[in-house]
């Protein structure tokens, strides 16, 4: 098993460069993902790990070996794509071990490797079904079961849940996860969904534009995000974010109702995003906001206010049983440390 490793990779298309020169360590049996949204470059990043897109400048490393310019078959790799990409003519048994087949392997291996996968991923009772005979779920578990039998140093995903409904989506998730945890192997794993990236990433790639974001674990993400993208990215519902302006050692934000403490790095006068989570904020009696509208989704239910200062909106978690009502008058309360601060031009963290 290996870890990859990225020098200042740069893709370009004819004249439109689209990854811009990217630095990143995926450690060995580290489950990574990209994430960002429809555009930024992640699917041409993984691509570029895999050798179906090459890299126009820079270097890519799997493990001590300089892959840059190798075959996609040399770089031990194997990638499962959003559409499982199945023989319709095979077996689930034959899908899976086509790869060991076509390269000379002995039928025994085969054999032995098919099981062991099938095993992992609870395919055993549908080994000699054809794929138009399985859903959707079983499908992409035949994809990963391909990937698995070739024994691959690391494995790439193209979101490779897209496909399936909600309920299965989340079920594959989690076979995912104990499939990381079993075999242990490096995984990359693409998808602009943020909560897929919150529950199976060890790293977390947030990509805009073919720039690197913010790396970071999951949770230091969404407590410590680096600018205004990241924490808009990370969370659900969206972070709030509310037009201020740094005083002496306050910032005046009309939008919420209260001043808050300043950031020590920032100047007076400096125009701010400041950032507040919906599950950080607590509605109370008073009539800075608005109820615009409700949202029950049952264990917890979320308030849109409006501010009658800005006519900025709001956004608050509530999870007790008392539920404001639309058009009722109300106000927010917040423990000033979960407040974030972003310059308001660069979109950069103010600490
Ligand atoms: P994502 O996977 O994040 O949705 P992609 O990696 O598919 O994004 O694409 C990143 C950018 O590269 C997009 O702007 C896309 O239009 C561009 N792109 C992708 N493939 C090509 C191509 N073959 N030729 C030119 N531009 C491309």
């Amino acid at each position: 098993m290996s870890g990859v490793t990225m020098n200042k990779v740069i893709k370009r298309y004819g004249e439109t460069q689209v990854i811009h020169g990217i630095d990143l360590e995926i450690e060995d049996g580290e489950f990574c993902v990209f994430v960002g949204p429809s555009g930024c470059g992640k699917s041409t990043l993984l691509r570029m790990v895999a050798g179906l897109e090459e890299t126009t400048e820079g270097q890519m490393h799997i493990g001590t070996r300089n892959v840059t310019k190798m075959d996609p078959a040399e770089r031990g790799v194997a990638m499962v794509f959003q559409t499982y990409a199945l023989y319709p003519h095979m077996t689930v048994a034959e899908n899976m071990g086509f790869g060991l087949k076509m390269n000379g392997h002995p039928r025994a291996e085969i054999d032995a490797k098919v099981g062991e996968a099938s095993r992992i991923l609870k395919l055993d009772d549908y080994l000699k079904r054809k794929p138009a005979a399985l859903s959707g779920g079983q499908r992409q578990r035949v994809a990963i079961g391909r990937a698995i039998v070739r024994g691959p140093e690391v494995f790439l995903f193209d979101e490779p849940l897209s496909n399936l409904d909600a309920e299965l989506r989340v079920e594959m998730r989690v076979e995912i996860a104990r499939l990381h945890r079993e075999i242990g192997a490096t995984m990359i794993y693409v998808t602009h969904d943020q909560v897929e990236a919150m529950t199976l990433a060890d790293k977390i790639v947030v990509l805009k534009s073919g720039y690197i974001a913010q790396v970071g674990a999951p949770m230091d993400l969404y407590r410590d995000p680096d600018n205004k993208f990241v924490a808009g990215f990370i969370g659900s519902p969206a972070m709030n974010f509310v037009a201020g302006e740094i005083g002496s050692d306050r910032i005046a934000v009309p939008g919420l109702g209260v001043d808050v403490p300043a950031p020590t790095s920032g100047t007076t006068g400096q125009k701010v995003e400041v950032g507040l989570r919906p599950e950080h904020i607590e509605l109370v009696a008073g009539d800075t906001h608005v109820v615009e509208l409700t949202e029950a989704l049952g264990g917890v239910s979320y308030a849109y206010l409006a501010s009658k200062a800005s006519g900025e909106r709001v956004v608050v978690e509530e999870r007790g049983d008392e539920r404001v009502r639309e058009g009722q008058e109300v106000g927010i309360t917040f423990e000033p440390n979960r407040i974030y601060a972003f310059d308001a031009t660069s979109e950069q963290r103010v600490r």
